[in-house]
């Protein structure tokens, strides 16, 4: 294969974290060319920077509507074609529904939420975590097509610059037959302009040892002071302390922060299932024994309460000097 077509998330302006660095890997891959998918509104507004990204040609689908399924899928079937191809999308819920679909239509592999990516067109090997994040498993595939979804932050992101102007392919919006479609009734919003935890660089997350609602205010200064996003566990979520949104692990969100604090966290298998691939763990827990100093590079055992202050003025000094 010589394409690499990479499927481009965007608010309608800018283009998403998590796919500004699949573009980097699709650049990395020598003798490709790189291709792009773009849907939705702004989607021609988009097309046009990619060519920074090294992208030479563009899918565009100007679309109003919001996410789905039958849409994107056709849209991405259209731009893969019947030649050899290697699909790359970041790991976002968009993709989570689409990327398996696009597979079965493309009769090719597919292969969800990898770490790394290595080989060239002739031989792409991944690596991705199985068993909630127990254990990794390497695959390598010399099929014709190939799709992958990346992990968000897993991946370095590149430099934007140069390129010129991509030439572009305006598919039109797929019809969809009756009997593949699905409606959306709503969209919801977080009630928040939080940082997005899933392209965080740094994440400050509190568990039922933060003690109720109001403890998740000991956490916000130290949120503040590192330009943080919030997370959570899921026990804090099912407590009502905090907002589905928030929850990392298994069923909530799966983030791969430079700096992962955990504060108040045992660590239960689920919860870690969607950190342990953040580059710097840091657990605050009164239990010496929790499981999450397992996998912390640092291990402060101690209560939050006083620790995450003290933490906080440390860091707001050496921030103001
Ligand atoms: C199918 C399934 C899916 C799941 N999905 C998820 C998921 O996506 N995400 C997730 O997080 N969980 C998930 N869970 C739940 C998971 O098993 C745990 O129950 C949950 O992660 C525990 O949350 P916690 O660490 O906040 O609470 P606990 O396990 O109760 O831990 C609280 C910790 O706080 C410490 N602590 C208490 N007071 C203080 C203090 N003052 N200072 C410092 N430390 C203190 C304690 O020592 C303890 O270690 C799932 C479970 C199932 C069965």
């Amino acid at each position: 294969m010589s394409r690499v077509l990479v499927y481009v998330e965007h608010d309608g302006e800018a283009i998403r974290k998590g796919s500004r660095q699949a573009l980097g890997v699709a650049a990395s891959i020598g003798g490709a060319q790189v291709e792009a998918l773009v849907i939705g509104k702004g989607a021609a507004g988009v097309a046009a920077k990619l060519g920074a990204y090294g992208v030479t040609k563009v899918h565009a689908v100007e679309y109003d509507g919001a996410y789905a399924t039958g849409v994107w899928t056709g849209a991405a079937q259209s731009a893969a074609g019947d030649g050899d191809c290697l699909i790359l999308a970041s790991h976002t819920s968009f993709a989570r529904d689409f990327a398996p679909r696009l597979g079965a239509r493309l009769s090719c592999p597919q292969v969800s939420d990898i770490v790394e990516l290595s080989g060239d067109l002739g031989g792409i090997e991944v690596k991705r975590p199985i068993f909630a994040g127990k254990a990794f498993e390497t695959l390598k595939s010399e099929a014709g097509r190939l799709i992958v979804t990346l992990r968000p932050n897993a991946f370095a992101e590149p430099e934007a610059g140069g390129g010129g102007a991509p030439e572009i392919n305006e598919i039109a919006v797929p019809e969809v037959p009756a009997a593949l479609q699905t409606t959306v009734i709503e969209v919801l919003k977080p009630d928040t302009e939080e940082i997005d935890l899933t392209e965080a660089d740094v994440i400050v997350s509190g568990g039922i040892g933060v003690g109720g609602p109001e403890g998740f205010d000991t956490l916000r200064p130290l949120q503040k002071t590192l330009g943080a996003a919030l997370g959570s566990s899921r026990a804090a979520v099912l407590a009502g302390w905090i907002s589905p949104d928030h929850q990392v692990g298994q069923t909530g969100k799966t983030v791969s922060p430079q700096l992962y604090i955990a504060c108040g966290i045992s660590g239960a298998i689920q919860h870690r299932a969607g950190m342990s691939s953040s580059k710097c763990i840091v657990a605050i827990n009164k239990d010496p024994q929790a499981p999450i100093f397992e996998i912390a590079d640092y291990g402060i055992v101690a209560d939050l309460f006083k620790v995450v202050p003290a933490f906080n003025e440390a860091i707001a000094k050496i921030k103001a000097s």
